[in-house]
């Protein structure tokens, strides 16, 4: 094997209360169908030759170095606490720390049956593994903080889901795959010693300024606001923001049902599993601030006192929707050109929101349409919107450089689903064109590409996507 990974793992010194040793699955015939170079590169991962890439990561091959593991964790999901999750069909090869000096975790996922499996295959179809490699590498290139992909592998085998499907393999690349849901399962157990072990390993990796549990607390959730205060202000659903799918990275992780929207509503869900709505477009934020509070509930459970934490806790939650609102304002007032702050700057947005609600606009295109002078058209109904184009147009009279501001704010492109259905379509029938295409495309989201007019449009009426599954 000519393939050199330069392996540092921390995880797998922990005790093996953390994790069960797993390796990957082996695959009838592994092919590499996709391979990050840039992101390769930033890693230390050299380019092998295809079929190398592809034996490795699609499981056929443990590199050198590597300590494959599933790790454990617990989570509520869609409310209800489940406490037994873990990496039911992925494992973590190891860490490695990037030319930026970050430590990350290599994980592959759809890479065979773990202990955590319950009635799982393990496995994962060709479709979420392009989707997430898109979406997840979009987000990237919109500058939001997000779990990446290095590779994909087809399988050859078949996986089945309401047919038979191409397996494949997607591997992740994640600043760590802590979640809220690692730190519930051992403070459901009582094991406070575990709690200790996890708080000081996430502090060492992710906040090292941060101190103690209460340290960490504040730490996650200052990253937690800036996450969903980026995903509201680019239309970004997740879908399935359980607390197992909640990182303490601060990342986004775990591109399931996800979808950003095309035309605006603020109730917007797209996952087919989401069927009461918990997750629509506008309760992340607060849904996030519960995700937190089952991350205070569980750390200070390794208090030989909770009851003397209680009040510092909850004053770190109960801070963070003002928080949320404070980075949304501030990133939504970007998005109409306003880098000051002013009175009424809040109501001026929302009208703005509301309108777009009433009108039918497309999220992304109303934005990039208001810098360019030319909103009215996205409207149902315009006349309403002349009226806010005035009061937004004094409003301006005080803003330097308004045009920079929304050309930073205001990406062209998103990865918009029919797109993504399109070209998963196109690569379960052979044809990867469409894939490698959005995914040029996608890398520069804020360039005004002709080549790429076309992926700026929302969806025909025969293409609209209603629903996403995982
Ligand atoms: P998710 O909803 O994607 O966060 O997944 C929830 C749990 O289900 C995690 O523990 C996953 O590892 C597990 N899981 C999802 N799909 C499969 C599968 N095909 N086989 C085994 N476990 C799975
Ligand atoms: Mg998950
Ligand atoms: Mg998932």
């Amino acid at each position: 094997m000519t393939l050199n990974i330069p392996f540092d793992n921390t995880y797998a010194q922990l005790a093996p209360d953390f994790y069960t040793r797993q390796d990957p699955t082996p695959v009838k015939a592994p092919r590499l169908l996709a391979f990050n170079d840039g992101l390769g590169e930033l890693l230390g991962v050299k380019r092998a030759e295809d079929a190398e890439l592809a034996e490795i990561f699609g499981g056929n091959a443990i590199p050198d170095g590597a300590a494959p593991l599933a790790q454990l964790y617990a989570g509520h999901q869609f409310g209800n606490y489940n406490p037994q999750l873990g990496d039911g069909r992925a494992v973590l090869l190891g860490e490695v720390v990037g030319s930026d000096g970050i430590r990350r975790d290599i994980q592959l996922k759809g890479s065979g049956p773990t202990p955590y499996s319950r009635n799982g295959d393990g496995r994962a179809w060709l479709g979420p593994v392009l989707r997430e490699y898109v979406v997840s590498e979009a987000m990237h290139a919109l500058g939001i903080p997000t779990t990446r992909a290095l590779a994909a592998v087809a399988t050859g085998e078949t996986v089945w889901r309401e047919g038979g499907l191409p397996g494949a393999v997607l591997t992740r690349v994640a600043k760590s795959h802590l979640r809220v849901g690692t730190f519930q399962i051992f403070a459901a157990r009582g094991d406070a010693k575990a709690l200790k072990t996890l708080t000081e390993y996430a502090i060492a990796r992710h906040y090292p300024q941060a101190e103690g549990p209460m340290g960490l607390l504040r730490a996650v959730r200052d990253a937690q606001v800036e996450l969903i205060a980026a995903w509201m202000s680019v239309g970004f659903i997740h879908g399935v923001m359980n607390t197992d799918n909640s990182s303490i990275a601060g990342e986004t992780i775990d591109y399931g049902p996800c979808a950003f929207m095309d035309v605006f509503h603020p109730n917007r869900v797209f996952s087919s599993i989401d069927r009461m709505g918990r997750y629509a477009y506008s309760n992340q934020p607060q849904i996030a601030v519960w995700n937190l509070a089952q991350l205070a509930t569980a750390l200070i459970q390794q208090f030989d006192d909770p009851e003397a934490v209680v009040e510092e806790a909850t004053e770190i939650v109960h801070a963070m929707p003002e928080m949320i609102e404070a980075a949304w304002l501030r990133r939504f007032r970007a998005k109409i050109g306003i880098t000051s702050a002013q009175e009424g700057d809040m109501e001026l947005i929302t009208d703005l929101l509301g309108l777009m609600a009433d009108g039918q606009a497309d999220f992304t295109n109303t934005f990039r349409a208001l810098m360019a002078g030319g909103a009215r058209d996205q409207f149902l109904a315009p006349e309403q919107f002349e009226a806010w184009q005035q009061r937004w147009t004094q409003r301006l009279t005080d803003e330097d450089s308004p045009q920079d501001t929304m050309a930073r704010a205001n990406p062209v492109l998103i990865p918009r689903n029919h797109r993504i259905e399109q070209m998963i379509a196109a690569a379960v029938a052979g044809d990867f064109a469409p894939f490698e295409r959005v995914m040029r495309a996608l890398a520069m989201p804020f360039a005004d590409e002709a080549e790429f007019a076309d992926l700026r449009h929302p969806p025909a009426e025969d293409e609209v996507v209603k629903a996403t599954f995982c």
